[in-house]
């Protein structure tokens, strides 16, 4: 069954605009439960985790979403990729974990700064939502 539910919650959390609440994350505005930090990247918990464990990964230079970024922004995904593996580790999700990118309004993106979200320390299910 189709959830109107959950595609109402992607309308009304939905804002292009610029810069996002990750900036303020990034400069230390606001607070978050920082997991860990390099001059290109930051990964947080998510302040509203769908599993036991759901950290984000971020860039600190505001790409908005994964289908704008450029092709000399390859080095920098692929750090954001391996800054996620190197905290689902310090974790301890050793038994596995789900790694999502949300793109764009039919992929339910709600905050326009680019985001890894890290999922663990729950079975998964598949298809997702
Ligand atoms: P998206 O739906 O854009 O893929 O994911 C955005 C994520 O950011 C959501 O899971 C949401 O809970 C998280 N989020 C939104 N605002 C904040 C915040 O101020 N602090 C933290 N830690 N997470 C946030």
């Amino acid at each position: 069954i189709f959830s109107l539910g959950k595609l109402q919650q992607c309308k009304a959390l939905a804002s292009e605009s610029s810069p996002t609440i990750f900036s303020k994350i990034i400069s230390k505005e606001i607070p978050a439960d920082i997991l860990y930090e390099d001059d290109q990247s930051l990964a947080f918990k998510d302040v509203n985790p769908v599993a036991p464990t759901h950290f984000l990964v971020i860039p600190k230079r505001q790409i908005p979403m994964l289908s704008q970024a450029k092709q000399s922004d390859s080095q920098l995904l692929g750090h954001l990729l391996s800054v996620a593996r190197e905290v689902a580790d310090k974790e301890g999700l050793t038994d596995g974990y789900r790694v999502v990118i949300n793109n764009g309004k039919q992929g339910c993106q709600s905050v326009y700064h680019l985001h890894i979200h890290v999922l663990g320390g729950r079975q998964m299910t598949w298809p997702p939502g």
